[in-house]
């Protein structure tokens, strides 16, 4: 089987050597199996697409598996996003779309197999007990009293625990494997709960739920996984994984462990995440804040930008903290090739052109994209009275700022050279418009006779712009690891969200379709939410190096 040569990882390397010996018949098949308790956040599409592309470099098949359970914390909503999100990020199931629900009965039969052959029982300990006879990992466990019942006595038990006899948490099953084993796991662990539940598939049909450990590897075998990949908290489960498999004697793929992503400034565990919902810290599962997948599609995200940071962090065995930057470049990148520029003043100040007649309107060419010529231009309206940033001007500017100031002369971008002759002030001392001559000789931007400027400042002007509310969004934590701390949530940054109401917007944005992405100039790249209101995706360079290098944050 053929593979392109820049996809390779260690992974790649087992399912390479595997192909050589002929294991699995040649085939390869993967799976992302994702428990329906939340939304995915951009640590799932690390396993999405390291799952997805493994199956579409090798020609082979990928599965999308619900690990549904657990009824206790699973709904429908769920289900309908994940597959929503998996979608959209482009992996493809084709019909292979499936519930471990649905292999519940399998699973009873494969329980019964196990208590048959003497290596399951049912366990009478309270959960407490069961925890206290497990031991530590400097002293072996106790073994339950109830490790010497007859395979009559379980299979009896047993079936009368499907059936509803007894009460939740009344029995178990487990398997007896070693309880001295130096593996925790190993050590006889659950493999049913009794649990009087409304599952969202099977109702009220069950009553008794596998564990993740008996029910993982059992999803895997019946659709005939070869290759299992999980994240490495894992590989101390894969000694179980491996036991029941061999112990039923039925198709065993082979589970392997990557590191999980973590990425800085957020947090990627559903539970968390889920927290962060329902305490009101942010406005939903799509909150652009959000490190979800419906978040970062809000925010403006790409799924070829986060299939990018995918393959840019790559696949390894241990964990570490993939710095945010790394995210936000992947949409940059994109961005910068693909999306228009457009002008917007997101804190605007008034600027009159006091020798530019009072009705005269022009049109003026603004190139689309710098980075795609065949985009073209526009035509931007200039006119007498204009909005440029309110920092884009200072009474007494410092050193190294080259933008507008009293007396100064800058260049407005596609238009003319500009000075500034007066400023206007409230009466609390505030600049409130500053009153500018332009020169005609400097029409579309260019200077005559090589005269100079140091500052071009983007603008909009008045009478042709429109308001729109921009969303100017921060980190959401102020700390690079906020799981460090015992309340991830101390950390949480009040400023995460910025409202700004009273933007103005070049008018050829006011056909803008939500969704669509464009550059403002100087500012950042934008996305529409909804007709009137612009999220910003990123900065146009990673502002938060500059902070830290300054020492600031
Ligand atoms: P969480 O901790 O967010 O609840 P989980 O692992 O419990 O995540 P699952 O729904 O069980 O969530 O995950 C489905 C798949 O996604 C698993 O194979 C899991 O290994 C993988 N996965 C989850 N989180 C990450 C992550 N941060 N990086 C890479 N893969 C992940
Ligand atoms: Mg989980």
């Amino acid at each position: 089987m053929e593979k392109s040569k820049n996809n390779t990882n260690f992974i790649y390397e087992i399912i390479d050597s595997d192909l050589a010996s002929n294991k699995n018949a040649g085939s390869v098949h993967t799976r992302f199996p994702p428990e329906p308790n939340g939304y995915l956040h951009i640590g799932h599409a690390k396993a999405i697409c390291l799952n997805f592309g493994i199956a579409k470099e090798y020609k082979g098949l990928f599965n999308l598996r619900f690990d549904d359970t657990n009824p206790a914390k699973e709904e429908q909503e769920y289900v309908n996003s994940i597959i929503e999100d998996v979608k959209w990020l482009g992996a493809d199931w084709g019909d292979r779309l499936f519930f471990a629900s649905d292999y519940f009965q399998q699973m009873y039969e494969y329980a019964i197999r196990l208590i048959e052959k003497g290596k399951a029982y049912v366990c009478d300990l309270s959960a407490e007990e069961i925890k206290k006879y497990r031991g530590t990992l400097t002293e072996p466990g106790k073994a339950s009293p109830y490790r010497k019942r007859s395979i009559e006595e379980n299979l009896d038990l047993f079936k009368r625990m499907r059936d509803g006899e007894f009460s939740d948490g009344e029995r178990v099953l487990r398997a007896k494997i070693d309880m001295s084993s130096g593996n925790l796991n190993l050590r006889d662990p659950i493999m049913y709960r009794i649990a009087y539940a409304n599952h969202h598939r099977t109702k009220s049909q069950w009553c008794i739920y596998p564990t993740y450990d008996w029910a993982h590897g059992l999803e895997d075998s019946i659709e005939g996984i070869t290759h299992s990949i999980c994240t490495v908290e894992f590989e101390n489960h894969r000694p179980l994984y491996d036991w029941f498999l061999d112990q039923l004697d039925i198709h065993h793929p082979q589970q392997i462990e990557f590191a999980r992503l973590n990425l800085s400034h957020t947090v990627l565990s559903k539970r968390k995440l889920l927290e962060l919902v329902e305490g009101e810290h942010v406005e939903g599962w799509d909150d652009p804040r959000m490190p979800t997948i419906c978040g970062l599609r809000r925010r403006g995200y790409t799924p070829q930008a986060i299939n990018s940071f995918c393959k840019t962090i790559g696949v390894a065995k241990f964990n570490s903290i993939i710095d945010m930057v790394v995210l936000e470049n992947s949409i940059r990148q994109e961005l910068n090739k693909t999306a228009k520029r457009v002008m917007t003043v997101l804190r605007p100040l008034k600027v009159v052109i006091t020798n530019y007649p009072e009705d005269k309107e022009e049109e003026l060419d603004a190139i689309n994209n710098p980075e795609d010529e065949a985009t073209g231009t526009r035509k931007v309206p200039f006119s007498k009275v204009i909005y440029i940033e309110k920092n884009d001007f200072c009474e007494e500017p410092p050193k190294k700022f080259f933008r507008l100031a009293p007396g100064r002369e800058v260049r407005l971008r596609y238009a003319y050279f500009i000075k500034c002759d007066k400023v206007i002030k409230d009466v609390n001392g505030n600049v409130v418009e500053l009153h500018c001559s332009y020169d005609p000789a400097t029409r579309g931007g260019d200077a005559p006779c090589g005269r100079k400027v140091k500052g071009t400042l983007h603008w909009v002007s008045a009478k042709h712009a429109f308001e729109a509310e921009i969303r100017l969004y921060d980190h959401l934590f102020t700390k690079r690891n906020p799981s460090e701390d015992d309340d991830y949530r101390i950390s949480l940054n009040p400023n995460s969200l910025e409202v700004l109401t009273g933007a103005k917007l070049e008018p050829s944005l006011k056909t803008a379709q939500a969704g669509s992405r464009y550059q403002f100039e100087r500012l950042g790249y934008f996305c529409v939410d909804r007709e009137g209101v612009f999220n910003r995706i990123v900065t146009l360079r990673d502002s938060w190096a500059k902070i830290v290098k300054k020492g600031k944050k």
